[in-house]
This record gives structure tokens, sequence and C-alpha cells, in this order.
């Protein structure tokens, strides 16, 4: 699970981007994640985990994680070139999901490249960078797609079709997402990386004062992602740096001073994981209890080869009981003699909040 910070310069996104990796997870959880600056790993935080580990002893307690990128270089013009054009995009195009950071804070000391405080319009800016990349990406596809489809390939005269639906939102600025494509245009939608495919997430950087984000210039970003059907998530940047830096029980008593359960960046690293459609399943054991990200949908093989290739090709079936099987009979041998304990197979869909034990041919 990957997600790409795109913003102005100065909104904040380098801002966010270092709390959110200072808090992050421990770099010996994920060894490739230090490899490049601009690459974070994030905790999931998930409250079950505290639940099941009231009942499973172990040292070593792992959430799931959401690597981060920071895009920078999106300015006026970044698809034809200016700023870090190119590289920029080639970055983005690999996420699965953008965090659009959009300034809502006002401060004169801080230049805004445009001049002025103006959500609406930064996202505006942002969003025909991104659709003149992605008509680039088109237009050239298309182009391909109609040279071989005149010796009459079915396949690229379905390509070809698909190249002229996307095409045409994206003239009118609209993004690819607007549109209601099935499950096989989707896929070549997704093997070309259209940036406008992708879901977002807005991400407010407000001012101090608005932490909770009720002012009005959060207000218009609201409104906005309402049409969309997307969601907003309000941050202080500057608030949650210094969070971040604190850690532990100093963390939690200037959470309190505030009127915070926890830091704005759980939310959104929470609100991000559910924007990509995934759900978790969790494995415990004396060794360690740990939360493993997967699409809504995967089957028991899949999910275990989320844990090991070589567990996906041996399964053979998956032991299987709940979060609140564990909290109403206490132990797993408690499940077991309760009949709780679901013996699945291959054809086993997962569910949100399942824990498991694999059982493989290795
Ligand atoms: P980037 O260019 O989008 O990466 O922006 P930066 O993260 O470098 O931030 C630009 C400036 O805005 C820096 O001086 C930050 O300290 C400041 N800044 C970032 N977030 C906030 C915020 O929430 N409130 C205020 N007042 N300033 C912020």
């Amino acid at each position: 699970m990957e997600v790409g910070i795109v913003g102005l310069p100065n909104v904040g996104k380098s801002t966010i981007f270092n709390a959110l990796t200072a808090a992050g997870a421990l770099a010996a959880n994920y060894p490739f994640a230090t490899i490049e600056p601009n690459v974070g790993v994030v905790d999931v935080p998930d409250p079950r985990l505290k639940v099941i580990h009231g009942f499973i002893k172990t040292d070593k307690v792992i959430p799931a994680a959401l690597r981060v990128v920071d895009i920078a270089g999106i300015v006026k013009g970044a698809s034809t070139g200016e700023g870090l054009g190119n590289k920029f995009l080639s970055h983005i195009r690999e996420v699965d999901a953008i965090l659009h950071v959009v300034r809502c804070f006002v401060n004169e000391d801080i230049m805004h490249v445009d001049g002025k405080v103006d959500p609406i319009g930064d996202i505006e800016t942002i969003d025909t960078e991104l659709a003149l990349a992605d008509m680039e990406t088109v237009g050239s596809a298309l182009d391909r797609a109609e040279r071989t489809a005149r010796s009459g390939d079915k396949e690229s005269i379905a390509r070809a079709e698909v190249l002229k639906k996307c095409k045409a939102p994206l003239e009118a600025g609209l993004p690819v997402r607007s549109l209601d494509l099935n499950a096989d245009e989707r896929k070549l939608v997704r093997s070309l990386g259209l940036i406008t495919a992708k879901k977002v997430l807005y991400v407010a950087n407000v001012d101090e004062a608005d932490m909770h984000g009720t002012g009005p210039l959060v207000q218009v970003v609201r409104d906005r992602a309402a049409k969309e059907g997307g969601t907003v998530v309000p941050v202080c940047g500057k608030l949650e740096s210094e969070l971040a830096e604190l850690g532990g029980d100093d963390q939690k008593e200037m959470l309190q001073s505030m009127g915070l359960e926890e830091p704005a960046l759980a939310t959104l690293a929470r609100e991000a994981y559910k924007l990509l459609g995934y759900h978790s399943y969790f494995t415990a054991g004396e060794i360690e209890i740990r939360a493993w990200d997967i699409p809504v949908g995967w089957t028991a093989p899949q999910a275990a080869g989320r844990i090991h290739g070589d567990l996906e090709k041996s399964f053979i079936k998956a032991e299987v009981y709940t979060v609140e099987d564990l909290v109403k009979h206490k132990t797993e041998k408690a499940i077991k003699e309760a009949g709780r304990l679901r013996l699945e197979g291959k054809e086993y869909i997962m569910k949100d909040g399942d824990i498991v034990h694999f059982q493989a041919g290795l």
C-alpha cells in the first residue's frame, strides 16, 4: 500500500511527511523503507491490536503500515517539464492513492506561490497539471492503439474505445476517476498508471487556531471533496510535527491539553487505508501479534501470500476466529472447545478482524 503526497510548494507537504515518518513505524520491521529519503512508512493504528494483546502475551505488536512517498515538484507547468516535471510524474504513476495537501493556514510570513491562500484555486492548479499529464499518456496510447486497430486486431480496437472514453472527461478538465468503468476498463487504466484515475484524500493543513477544521477555508475543501465522493482530513502540520517529536507520555499529555484523543496523523493513516479499500486480518501468538493489510475480497490463500509467497502456494487451510470470540472466551483453547474455531479452505473470503493460523504443506 503506497500513497503519494502532492500539493503546491509551501503548503506543508514536507512538514506533514516528516511528522508522519517521525511518528511512524520502526524501520527494523520494514527493511526497504529507509532506502529513499522521500519514502516513509507509517503505522496504521488499530485499537483491536491492544484488545488482542490483552489476551495473548507477546513482546512484539506490529500494526499494518502504509508507505508514503513525498512527491515534490508540482507547480504550474509541471506536466510540460517545469519544476521537477517528468521525474515526479513517474513517481506518482506508481502509487495506489494520492494525499493532496491543501494549504488552509494563513501566515503572512510564509509565501504562497500564487500570492494568496486559496484552497480551491490550489486544488485546480494541481488537478490541471495532473489532467494534462494524463492527456499526454492517453493521447500517445490512443495513437498506438488506433494504428494497430487498423489491422482489425480486436484487443487494440477495445483498447482504443476505452482510451477515447478516458480522453473525454480529461478534455473537459475532469479526472478519469469520475468515469464509471467496468473491471476490464479499470485494469487497462491501471496499467497505464493514469494519475487522475487514482483515489484522492484531501489533507487540509489548518491553522493552530482551527485544529478541528471548522473554519471556512476547510469547508470549501469539504464541499469540493463531497462532489467527488472524497474525504477531507484536517491536519495542523505545525502541531503534528511537535507532537511527533514528543512521543510517549509527553505526547499524551499534550493531546489531552488540546482535547484530542490521538494525533490527526493517526486519523489520516486510517482514512487513507479505508480509501484504498483495504482491511486487516491478524496473526497472533507468542512470537508476535501482527495486523496484515489486504484488499477487501482477497481469499485465504491470497492473504497467506501477504505473509510469504510460499504460504500461498502451499496453502492447505486456515484456522479462523474473531476478536469478539477472543474477548468472549479469553483463550484459543476455550474458543476451540466452544466450537468457534473455524476451518476454512481455499475459497474462503477473508473478513475484517479475522485472527488466523494458516496451515501449509511447506
Ligand atoms: P512544502 O513546500 O509543501 O513541503 O511546505 P513545507 O512543509 O516546507 O512548509 C512551508 C512552510 O509552512 C514552513 O515554514 C512550515 O513551517 C510552514 N507550515 C507548515 N505547516 C504549517 C501549519 O500547519 N501552520 C503554520 N502556521 N505553518 C505551517
